[in-house]
Order: C-alpha cells, then sequence, then structure tokens
C-alpha cells in the first residue's frame, strides 16, 4: 500500500496505518516558523495524536498574490522542521501534483490508503477556520477529517466560536478548539523582517533560518 510519497523517513507504511489519530498540517509554509512548530507540537500533546504530517500545499489558489516560494525550496525548509521532532514527518503529496491543490483531494488519497481506524485530524488557525467555505467541496472536507483549531492573535474569540457552532449544525461535526493561544509569529511578518535584514531569533527555527540565509531566499 502507498499512501504517495508520504513517509520520507524510511518507516514502513504499514506502520502508521492503522487505528491512529494522524495529525495533518497543511500550510504554505512560506517560510516554516515557530508558531507551525508549536500548534504541531500542542496538537500532538492536547489531542493525543499519534503523528503529524506536515503537508505544504502545491499552488494554493487563494495565495497566488503572495510572492510564494517553490516546491523544492519549501519542501526542504518544511524538513527541517520535520527533523525537530520524531513524530513529525514531511507528507509531498500536495508538492507532487501539478497544478492547484486541493485538501478534499488530498483527504480523499489519504483516506483510500489508510484502513478505516486511522482517525485524520486537520490542523488550523482560526484565519483559516472563517476561510473553510472557500475550499473546494468545503461540505465533504468535514465528513473526512476533524478540524482542530487554534486560535490566532487578534481573531475574536466571540466570532470563532460562533463560527465553529455553525459548522456544527451544518455538518453535526465538532471542530475542536485547542486552549493553547498561536504565538504572535506569522510567515508575512517573517518575510517582511526577512528581507528588512532584520532578526529572527526565536520566530524561525535555527536550522531554517541558516536555509533561508544560504539560499538567498525573498530576496
Ligand atoms: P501567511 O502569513 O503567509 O499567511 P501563515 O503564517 O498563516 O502564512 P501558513 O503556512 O499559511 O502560515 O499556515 C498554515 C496553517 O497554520 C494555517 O491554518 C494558519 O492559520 C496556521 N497558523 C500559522 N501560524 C499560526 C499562529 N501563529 N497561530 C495560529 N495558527 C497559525
Amino acid at each position: 500500500m502507498q499512501l504517495g510519497k508520504l513517509p520520507q523517513t524510511g518507516r514502513p507504511v504499514m506502520d502508521f496505518e492503522r487505528n491512529k489519530k494522524i495529525g495533518i498540517f497543511g500550510g504554505t509554509f512560506n517560510p516554516p516558523h515557530n508558531g507551525h512548530y508549536y500548534l504541531a507540537k500542542k496538537a500532538l500533546e492536547e489531542f493525543s495524536l499519534d503523528e503529524v504530517l506536515l503537508l505544504p500545499v502545491g499552488l494554493p489558489p487563494h495565495k497566488m498574490q503572495d510572492p510564494v516560494l517553490g516546491r523544492e525550496l519549501r519542501r526542504r525548509m518544511v524538513e527541517l522542521l520535520a527533523e525537530m521532532d520524531p513524530r513529525f514527518r514531511l507528507c509531498t503529496m500536495e508538492l507532487e501534483r501539478d497544478g492547484y491543490t486541493y485538501t478534499i483531494d488530498t483527504l480523499r488519497a489519504m483516506r483510500r490508503q489508510l484502513g478505516p481506524g486511522t482517525e485524520l485530524y486537520y490542523i488550523i488557525g482560526t484565519d483559516t477556520l472563517f476561510e473553510l467555505p472557500t475550499w473546494k467541496e468545503y461540505e465533504q472536507v468535514f465528513s473526512y477529517t476533524t478540524f482542530l483549531c487554534f486560535p490566532r492573535p487578534g481573531d475574536s474569540m466571540a466570532r470563532v466560536r460562533r463560527q465553529i457552532a455553525y459548522y456544527q449544525e451544518k455538518f453535526q461535526k465538532t471542530v475542536l478548539l485547542s486552549r493553547h493561544l498561536g504565538p504572535e509569529i506569522s510567515s508575512t511578518e517573517i518575510r517582511e523582517m526577512f528581507v528588512n535584514g532584520e532578526p529572527l531569533d526565536g520566530l524561525v527555527p535555527d536550522a531554517i533560518l541558516e536555509f533561508m540565509e544560504k539560499n538567498h531566499v525573498f530576496r
């Protein structure tokens, strides 16, 4: 059984596919930052996940206006993030797909290849919570996964709770809200600071910062 290029660690596929709670953390990772690291770690702990698949997206339709680094550069940076915890794994499924990538296609492909006992949890921040209705076949997405949502600084919690209640009523599906507030870090901010030569200590993992400097990304 094959799950795209899902396992990057050399561990056999069978190892992770039965009766497990798998977190899927999709993102542009343009670049990955300590906010991503924090979310992935907290998701593992708080929701007792067995592992988190770090899933760099190919060409996200709604982000085409941003200067998105190429797939290979983002893949290598997310690989560095994946090395920070043995329960993180890089999933290159979407990077390998041509053109736009849609979460529903990824979830369907995963579901086809994973045993029915495997539960899929999709990790998002509250900004993404509000964007879900713009996703392709978003109603279907809810039938494939449970969302784990992390509050993002600046997002109104009253509005977040209303949105979650709306999804609950529409899909009879609970969005699990983390008790951990995501740190005040975004890739947008990192890109700007990096281009301006501002120090990024504490905002980006050292290995990724080194990679960004060596490869002159965003410049
Ligand atoms: P950009 O600034 O380019 O939009 P980003 O920092 O939001 O990027 P993405 O790779 O787009 O990073 O994020 C992937 C997912 O992680 C999204 O669901 C986003 O909401 C969530 N996320 C990223 N950073 C944080 C954070 N600091 N707190 C909470 N959620 C976050």
